[in-house]
């Protein structure tokens, strides 16, 4: 497998370039030289195959001459080693329900691959890979279960104090091992700021082999694209099947275009978003204006300036009235988003989370133009994460699944730092 930068088009690396770099120096975004085509009869006996067995399929023809078959499928069937099922709600409506995983959102499926990818292309190194991650909340979560206990590879998550929920807190705090925790006194725009000083310091990338784990790394991109044929192999409608996603960063929605690339028969498209309407707006008028993000209750899609959009974009040609006929966008707001929470509880009797929300409005708002289509609606967290305001909609108690639980009662250990650059290249240069 070849990668190119979405900026520079002529020019390809390997998969374990991609992987280990994550960012390509011109700061485009990687993507697969090309995209397989997978055959018919795959397509058709989707129902013979497990969810790692047809994830390993579909994993061997994008990267399969990067990685020996038998490596590549231990990796993938240790990464997908939990369910992702539809559950159908109505004749139009079934929930893929993505939070099965470790940290209780679809974020676990990415990391998962990407901390295995990553420790295959580093196992001939004496060196350990020191990860740094910045996080807001949900992907320092999944990014510490993802790769705790890796071989080869140290993390090191930087979160704003008091400014992650208690249990985000206990999800980067409680796992020890190699996954290590600074508690920044600051935002998390303070956070990312140490991270990207860090890769630029000459100093310490001589010597600490610095890497990220962040969003757009094409390792968790990849594995994003199997749910989408795990979920078309439970479906039984005959009608036409249209996935909506939640989006934010929109590698959700990117890994459903290279799965539809790759022939699986999806029929269009919904981009849901909350307040963060950068996408709709573009896909409804053609005008792409980023703008600063505004706080919502479905925070994990508070992006102002969606990372992804430039690889929706080349998938495409970057030509307008085309990406338009294939993606619907349509935007809701936190009154509108909790209406729609209660309208699933009320009509289906169904506890969603606030993203998922957002995504069964535009499903709905699609359906009215288009009544004979199937929707699925994907559920990237498990409405506990966001268990005061699912509460306070539905005036009902919502269970905590046990390994969420859990986690209460473990012993916080994080190392608090201030701001300054010093203190973090200080701490780094003692610690690796
Ligand atoms: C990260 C996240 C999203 C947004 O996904 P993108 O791939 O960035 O569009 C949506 N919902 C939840 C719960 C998330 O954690």
């Amino acid at each position: 497998m070849q990668l190119y930068s979405t900026k520079q088009q002529q020019q390809f690396v390997d998969l374990k370039e991609a992987v280990l770099r994550g960012l390509p120096p011109d700061n485009g975004l990687y993507m697969p030289e090309f995209i397989p085509r997978l055959s018919t009869n795959f397509i058709t006996n989707l129902s013979n195959y497990s969810f790692p067995e047809l994830s390993f399929e579909v994993a061997q023809a994008l990267i399969g001459d990067s990685i020996p078959s038998f490596e590549l499928k231990t990796i993938v069937h240790e990464a997908i080693n939990f369910p992702a099922p539809v559950v159908k709600l109505s004749d139009q409506f079934g929930i893929l329900e993505l939070f099965h995983g470790p940290s209780l959102a679809f974020k676990d499926f990415g990391a998962r691959f990407m901390a295995r990818l990553m420790s295959y292309f580093n196992r001939d190194n004496d060196q350990e890979l020191v990860i740094l991650v910045a996080t807001s909340g949900d992907t320092g979560g999944a990014v510490a279960a993802g790769f705790y206990d890796t071989p080869g590879i140290q993390v090191v998550i930087l979160y704003p104090s008091g400014k992650v929920s208690p249990l985000q807190e206990k999800q980067l705090t409680t796992l020890g091992k190699n996954i290590t925790a600074l508690e920044v006194q600051g935002t998390f725009d303070d956070c990312q700021a140490l991270v990207k000083q860090a890769f630029l310091d000459q100093d310490l990338i001589k010597n600490i082999r610095l890497s990220s784990a962040n969003s757009i790394n094409i390792a968790r991109l990849i594995p994003q694209s199997f749910y989408y044929f795990e979920a078309y192999k439970q479906l039984e409608t005959k009608l036409p099947v249209v996935f909506t996603v939640p989006s934010g960063n929109f590698g959700n929605l990117t890994a459903g275009l290279i799965a539809q690339k790759m022939g699986l028969p999806i029929h269009h498209f919904v981009a849901a978003t909350n307040a963060n309407d950068v996408v709709p707006v573009y896909l409804n008028t053609g005008d792409y204006l980023p703008k600063p993000s505004v706080r919502t209750i479905s925070n994990a899609m508070d992006v102002g300036n969606p990372s992804n959009f430039a690889r929706m974009q080349d998938l495409y040609g970057s030509t307008w009235n085309i990406i338009k006929d294939e993606i619907s966008g349509f935007s809701y707001n936190d009154t509108q988003t909790k209406e729609g929470l209660k309208e699933v509880y009320d009509r289906f009797n169904y506890i969603i989370d606030p993203h998922g929300a957002v995504g069964f409005l535009a499903a709905k708002a699609y359906l009215e133009h288009n009544p004979n289509t199937f929707h699925v609606i994907l559920e990237t967290a498990h409405p506990s994460k966001f268990i005061q305001d699912v509460e306070n909609i539905l005036k009902i108690k919502v269970d905590i699944p046990q390994r969420l639980a859990e986690l209460a009662d473990k012993k916080k250990e994080a190392t608090l730092v201030d701001t300054s650059f010093s203190t973090f290249k200080d701490w780094l240069i003692s610690n690796y």
